[in-house]
């Protein structure tokens, strides 16, 4: 059973630095038993990261067509993980508003990193994970792989690869809806969209040999720390160079399928 004394030890034996914002992928699972379960690692996360520290999590909902009623960032559950879920519910966490792709933030950047998220890209240029990187922050996966790399999107929305603007099956229009605080719904178009990322993986060399990632250990996870603004900078040019290089295999796939189609518009 993992103590929150162990687990701050770990996590700064992992290289994260205090009061820097961090950008937290996560399987609990991972981790191991915790006393306390997810709070406890979120606590220590917060101690280790300080007053002037910032933690964010993905809390994607993936839009209406996924949850069955329009987002709504009281109630919407998070599907990136039980950490993310229990992260949203604290007091002190702020979620932005974005149907697809909301975060939560606690910290001293929380409301910089989360605001206007409905008027900027989903996960591309001026989101809240290209702000963190803008902002010095880092981006550690926890017991998950870059499949799980959001900030990955961002280098695609910068690298203005062409399929950023094919739309997704879930929502082929790009209408998407939120529930206001009011009670009435409200229709927003998605003009950028975020495709599958099932073939993240092939960043993870291209980093490696970059040395841009650090590894460690927290609890039972394997821990992958890197700096937000050192992947983009890594990853965008390597995009321009190879815009294919992140569309999966998968023959049936249809994201990436399509997305193909713009690359090569005369196949
Ligand atoms: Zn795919």
């Amino acid at each position: 059973m993992l103590t929150k004394k162990q687990l701050v030890s770990d996590i700064l034996a992992s290289g994260v630095i205090p009061g820097s914002a961090l950008a937290l992928h996560s399987s609990m699972k991972a981790v191991g038993l915790v006393d306390g379960g997810p709070d406890t690692l979120i606590e220590a996360f917060l101690e280790v990261l300080g007053r002037d520290g910032t933690l964010m999590v993905p809390t994607f909902t993936y839009g209406v067509k996924h949850q069955g009623r329009p987002f709504d960032p009281e109630t919407s559950e998070s599907v990136t993980g039980l950490l993310t879920e229990v992260f949203r519910k604290r007091p002190d966490a702020i979620r932005s508003i974005a149907p697809v792709h909301s975060v939560a933030a606690i910290g001293r950047l929380a409301l910089e990193l989360t605001r206007d998220h409905l008027y900027s890209t989903t996960l591309g240029r001026y989101s809240p994970y290209h702000r963190l990187a803008e902002a010095g922050g880092s981006i550690m996966l926890l017991g998950c792989d870059h499949n799980s790399n959001s900030i990955i999107h961002v280098a695609e929305s910068l690298a203005e690869i062409p399929y950023i603007y094919t739309p997704t099956p879930g929502a082929p229009d790009g209408f998407h809806e939120i529930r206001q605080k009011d009670g009435r719904v409200k229709k927003i178009q998605l003009t950028e969209f975020t495709g599958c990322s099932k073939a993240f993986f092939r960043a993870e060399p291209v980093l490696r040999k970059a040395g841009a990632i650090r590894d460690g250990q927290i609890g039972d996870a394997k821990t992958q720390l890197m700096k937000g603004d050192e992947l983009l900078k890594i990853m965008t040019p390597v995009l321009n160079s190879d815009p294919g290089l992140l569309l999966c295999p998968k023959p049936t796939c249809s994201y990436c399928r399509p997305r193909e189609k713009t690359l090569n518009p005369d196949k």
